[in-house]
């Protein structure tokens, strides 16, 4: 099994001290490899990739809990909405008012996070901070999400000063949407991956999003 077993209990241990939540990564990986993960206890794990999710999710337990992280198109929602617990790549009202009618359908209420644009990368999505606000204003009108926070991604670079005003950036968009929505009980701020994790704790992280540190690399 190719699952990091030192890292992975050395790095819960230390969020969990902490009060963060790690999610495992596992796109890409096989069956084995979040099996291996499960038996040590985790049951937090994200998927980028619809087809890839919904072939994984029946062939393992079932109180694993799904996190989906990819891009996610209006048509496949109705995919993953049966059984997924968070989705946190939500980037357009329309994808969210998706969510909403596919979550009604199945009887269940879908956590999710608003995807916001902190990169300087052009391809990497999500809202710019007057669209998240807009959004969040209109957050309680559908019945079956819960908007439980904020979730981005850093520029993918070595420049830790660039790393950390992108982050520093986010959780002050994330305080003061806490602050104006009071009603909606935001408390997720989903920021930092293997390679810039230490950062975003730093700057207030709730959960990491941490992958190849605990399954190594991608091919
Ligand atoms: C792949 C991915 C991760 C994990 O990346 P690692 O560098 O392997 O830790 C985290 N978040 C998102 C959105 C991803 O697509």
């Amino acid at each position: 099994m190719s699952v990091n077993v030192n890292a992975y209990q050395q790095l819960k241990a230390s969020l969990t001290a902490q009060g963060v939540t790690l999610l495992a990564v596992s796109k890409k990986k096989p069956i084995a490899d979040i099996e291996a993960l499960y038996q040590l206890g985790h049951r937090d794990f994200a998927e980028n990739y619809v087809q890839e999710l919904v072939e994984k999710q029946p062939q393992l337990p079932s109180d694993i809990r799904w996190y989906f992280i990819g891009h996610l198109q209006r048509n496949k929602v109705k995919y993953i909405a049966p059984f997924c617990t968070q989705i946190q790549s939500v980037d357009s009202l329309s994808l969210l008012q998706e969510i909403n009618k596919q979550a009604q359908k199945c009887g269940r209420v879908i956590d999710v996070l608003l995807q916001v644009h902190i990169a300087s990368e052009e391809t990497k999505f999500g809202f710019d901070e007057q669209e998240v606000f807009s959004v969040l204003e209109q957050g309680s009108l559908y019945a079956n999400v819960r908007i439980k926070g904020l979730m981005g991604m850093a520029s993918f670079t070595e420049n830790t000063d660039q790393v950390q005003r992108e982050f520093s950036t986010l959780k002050s968009i994330f305080d003061r949407a806490r602050q104006q929505f009071t009603e909606l009980s935001l408390d997720t701020l989903s920021m930092g991956m293997s390679g810039d994790y230490p950062l975003a704790l730093r700057w207030g992280s709730t959960m990491v999003r941490v992958g190849s540190l605990l399954f190594g690399a991608r091919s």
